[in-house]
């Protein structure tokens, strides 16, 4: 690789390459144990020599600069290796979303141009579901941890155990510049196909510094360090774990990966192995903290980041009942993710315990290197306190969607990545998202945020899960209608009292007042997004 001005040299190991994060753990932590499930331990002198051996066949199957490599597995030590290998090979990790319908599956497979697939036995009736995408896959290797069977009319490269027994390790990998795509993934939008977004080697090793140095720096109340245990509960297919298996692998952490997302699983893993990071969309959090196993956790050891959602202050608070030390964080697909947690400021530590749920349920503070703006409909900067569309700009954010020219110029119209997010910048500095712009609901001309009235509503002990989204109305334009789930025994609440609640709320002067058209519906679930998240979309269509 030459230099662009020959004063300048390059010399070996000055690029960001993500292979210069492993350097550290090799002598720092080699006895270190990376777990998968309730099946395997492999100490990280045994996952670093796997590496090398997957770097090896990768080479053998052909994969090299350039290419494209596709994994659809849960979140596995399989999983790690293929995060390191396969960028360190100078190919791009597809990580593609499982959660996907075949066909929306199988269309990023051929727009990425994956030419290799690492695929779990479970998804192999997906993977036959979608063969018309798959012309242009060469190689398809099976990932089991058990039984398996080759998927017919694909070639089959074999069974990835067998595949890195047989493999020569990796000598030296290649050098290649530091802009390289390193990592592409598809995020679904309101409309149209899914849209894909990349990362170079450069961005993802500024990511995991920044992210790290942030969670090193700040405790109060989350921070990460060397000697934390662990487990992700954001699926690897997404902002890969939001980058921080990049980051425990670098500090050589223990780590745990949980397979399968299967709440008794999940809950039985976090107490045995006495985790003490992770992070996950509120939904999930929620979801274990009330599963009926939850009794036999000791949670005062987690620290937890939220993000993909408010993380409401209701949650907030029961969390830390429990002696959970958790804080919001906020970033999207686009972002790779992490660009903003809300850590307390100094001044701010001495609040009482209800100030600081209010405090850590904000979006914070961004991150080293990220500036924002807050922009409106011109994209020119408004004053501070006014809210506007949060603009960003930092090393890590993609470059744009992938072959789509108009989409990516629209993502960075007058050099600010556009979040599609309301928010603004509060008297103490913190940032705030006030809701995504197309979730806010207009009432008469006024907008109003759908996170503030379900904030309202999930201070009722009843509510275990809200969700608002804007109706057309003959008279107002749009009136908010908010769907809740009760919590178990709490089925004698009616929608009228919780009515009566949010009235009260109202009356405090804390959310707006035309919040009193809320509409209330009980209902048994709501609909999730493929990766956890509440969705709106379908909430919205189901009433069409
Ligand atoms: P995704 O691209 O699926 O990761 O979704 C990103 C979106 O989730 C953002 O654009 C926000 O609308 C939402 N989001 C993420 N973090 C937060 C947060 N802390 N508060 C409010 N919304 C959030």
């Amino acid at each position: 690789m030459a230099s662009e001005n020959p004063s300048v040299p390059v010399r070996p190991g000055s690029a960001l390459l993500i292979r210069e994060l492993l350097h550290r753990v090799r002598t720092w932590a080699p006895d270190r144990t990376i777990t998968y499930r309730d099946r395997l331990v492999l100490t990280y002198r045994d996952w670093l020599a796997r590496v090398d051996r997957l770097g090896g066949w990768l080479k053998e199957l052909g994969v090299g600069p350039g290419d494209r490599v596709g994994v659809l597995d849960y979140d596995s030590h399989r999983y790690l290796e293929l995060f390191f290998a396969v960028p360190m090979s100078g190919a791009g990790l597809h990580t593609v979303n499982v959660r996907l319908t075949p066909d929306q599956a199988g269309f990023t497979i051929a727009h990425a141009r994956d030419s290799v697939l690492f695929v779990h036995v479970d998804f192999l009736p997906m993977l036959a579901a979608m063969k018309e995408h798959l012309r242009g896959v060469r190689h398809v290797v099976v990932l089991a941890d058990g039984p398996w069977t080759a998927p017919e009319g694909l070639a089959c490269a074999g069974e990835y155990e067998a595949g890195l027994a047989g493999a020569t390790p990796m000598a030296e990998w290649p050098e290649f510049s530091e802009d390289t795509l390193a990592t592409l993934f598809y995020t679904t939008g309101t409309t149209g196909e899914p849209k894909g977004v990349s990362f170079s080697h450069r961005q993802i090793v500024l990511h995991t510094l920044t992210a790290g140095l942030t969670l090193a720096v700040h405790d109060d109340p989350v921070g990460f360090r060397a000697d934390d245990v662990y487990l992700p509960l954001t699926p690897m297919f997404h902002v890969h774990a939001w980058g921080l298996p990049y980051l425990a692998t670098m500090l050589g952490s223990t780590q745990v990966y949980p397979g399968k997302y299967e709440p008794q699983m999940l809950l039985q893993l976090l107490s045995k192995h006495r985790v003490t990071f992770s992070h996950c969309v509120p939904t999930l959090l929620q979801m274990l903290i009330h599963h009926p196993a939850s009794a036999t956790v000791d949670w005062t050891q987690l620290k937890i980041v939220i993000g993909g959602a408010a993380l409401l202050p209701a949650l907030a608070r029961e969390a830390m009942a429990k002696g959970i030390r958790i804080v919001g964080g906020y970033g999207m697909s686009e972002t790779c993710p992490i660009v903003a947690i809300a850590h307390i400021q100094p001044s701010d530590v001495e609040r009482s315990e209800s100030d600081r749920v209010g405090i850590l349920s904000r979006t914070g503070f961004a991150l080293p290197l990220v500036q924002t703006a807050i922009l409106d409909g011109e994209g020119r900067q408004v004053p501070p306190g006014t809210v506007g569309e949060l603009g960003l700009r930092c090393p890590w954010l993609t470059p744009g969607y992938l072959g789509d020219t108009a989409g990516s110029e629209r993502l960075w119209q007058g050099g600010w990545l556009h979040t599609g997010d309301g928010a603004y910048v509060d008297s103490d500095g913190y940032l705030r998202i006030t809701d995504r712009l197309k979730d806010v609901i207009k009432i008469g001309g006024e907008w109003i945020s759908s996170i503030e009235i379900e904030s309202a509503l999930a201070r009722h002990p009843a509510v275990r899960e809200v969700a608002v989204i804007g109706v057309p109305d003959p008279r107002w334009d749009e009136h908010p209608r908010a769907e809740v789930v009760l919590r178990d025994g709490m089925g004698e609440v009616t929608a009228r009292e919780l009515s009566r609640h949010l009235h009260a709320v109202i009356e405090t002067g804390v959310i707006h007042k035309r919040a009193v058209l809320t509409e209330i519906v009980l209902v048994s679930s709501i609909p999730k997004t493929s990766v956890g998240k509440i969705d709106k979309k379908r909430m919205r269509a189901a009433l069409q």
